[in-house]
């Protein structure tokens, strides 16, 4: 099966590739069961408990179940349900029905598999049925060409979520640590919790604006942040492909006002919550257009926009929340309900893979065939 063409509703295919991803998740999902203090975030563990997993394990385990019997039911091929249905009995067989979470120590260092696991089970759950009934491109495939590109660079920034946070949280504490900021963090907590959130939303966008137009500004950093950009097909996944010198760029630079405001925890977490899910919708195939909300909130027409492939409309929409701050800023760019004929970066050659892509920047400038090319005609 081409994976290229795009997968019809109907015909078992879909249904054996949720299985088979559902059956994935609950056998990582059991290794974290069995092994916490190597395997999950303390930070997470706080906010979950083991009961609440065992019962999200125990309904995926089921759903794989169900979507194999509907991949039997609707295939002639009988693969995809076969497999994953071995992967549940693997999981039933370690324990998949009966785990129980054991409480442990804080390890100093740890993968975030269950951040892993845990997003991506959520964000699936949002944007494959989002895609499914309401896609921009109908012609692009399911699974776009460099969809495992993207999913590595998806796992890794979660799988590292403790090292990435240590390093972006590390400059604001170095340069603001020693500052008697108490009062003004007391009054920012005092504050209703709507307004909160969105002075935290607010001062993010102004600081991440500034730094990611930097990224595109600076020849340099240009090379790093075009990765991002360099992703043809649009989709919730795609958005994950970002070099991890954009990452710690961008979040210590955002993470800064974060830091000096000291939002109380409830305005934290659910900025957290919203910024990881939002991120994804504005990368997403997907027309939904929010209506007269797309002056308010960054869309995904408004930030497709920013990934034209188009020079014309290069170095626009920067906000990542906020449309008005592009207005403020003389970068604004969202025409009716137009949305960009292409995405990508049309003079650029990029290698493919991961590993090839984090190394390439720090060499290489993606642009630098086509200045090649420009001398020769010159000559
Ligand atoms: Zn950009
Ligand atoms: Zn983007």
């Amino acid at each position: 099966m081409a994976t290229q063409e795009r997968l019809k509703i109907g015909e078992g295919y879909i249904s054996g590739y949720i299985c088979i991803f559902l059956g994935v998740l609950s056998l990582l999902a059991i290794f974290c069961f069995h092994f916490p203090e190597y395997l999950t975030t303390a930070e997470f563990r706080e906010v979950y408990t083991g009961e609440m997993m065992r019962k999200v394990l125990i309904g995926v385990i089921i759903a794989s179940f169900f979507f194999a019997t509907l991949s039997f039911m609707l295939s002639h091929k009988k693969k995809l349900a076969l497999i994953g249905i071995l992967l549940c009995v693997i999981a039933i067989a370690l324990g998949g029905f009966q785990v129980q979470a054991r409480s442990v120590e804080k390890t100093v260092w740890s993968i975030g598999l269950d951040w892993l696991l845990l997003d991506l089970l959520i964000l699936s759950i949002i944007f494959i049925p989002i895609e499914m009934v309401f896609p921009k491109r109908k012609d692009q495939p399911r699974f776009h060409p460099e969809w495992k590109t993207d999913l590595v660079y998806f796992a890794i920034s979660h799988l590292l979520v403790q090292l990435f946070g240590v390093i972006t949280q590390s400059p604001a504490k170095l340069l603001f640590g020693w500052m008697g900021l108490e009062p003004f963090q007391h009054w920012v907590q005092g504050l209703p919790f709507v307004f909160e959130f969105l002075l935290a939303l607010l001062v993010t966008d102004i600081f991440q604006y500034w730094a990611h137009r930097l990224f595109h500004s600076h020849v340099y950093l240009w090379r790093f942040h075009s990765v991002h950009h360099s992703t043809k097909a649009m989709d919730w996944l795609a958005g994950s492909r970002t070099h991890f010198i954009d990452i710690f760029v961008v979040r210590s630079i955002s993470f800064i006002p974060l830091y000096v405001c000291g939002f109380s925890e409830i305005t934290f977490n659910t900025y957290i919550i919203f910024v990881s899910i939002h991120a994804v919708l504005i990368h997403a195939n997907t027309n939904i257009n929010f209506g007269f909300f797309k002056y308010l909130l960054v869309t995904p027409q408004f930030h497709h926009w920013h990934h034209a492939e188009d020079p014309a409309i290069y170095g626009k929409n920067f906000a990542i929340h906020f449309p008005f701050l592009d207005k403020i800023f003389g970068t604004y760019y969202l025409p009716g309900n137009i949305w960009p004929e292409k995405t990508g970066v049309r003079e650029a050659d990029y290698p493919k893979g991961y590993v090839k892509q984090l190394v390439y920047p720090f060499s290489k400038s993606p642009f630098d065939n086509d200045l090649k090319m420009e001398e020769k005609s010159e000559r």
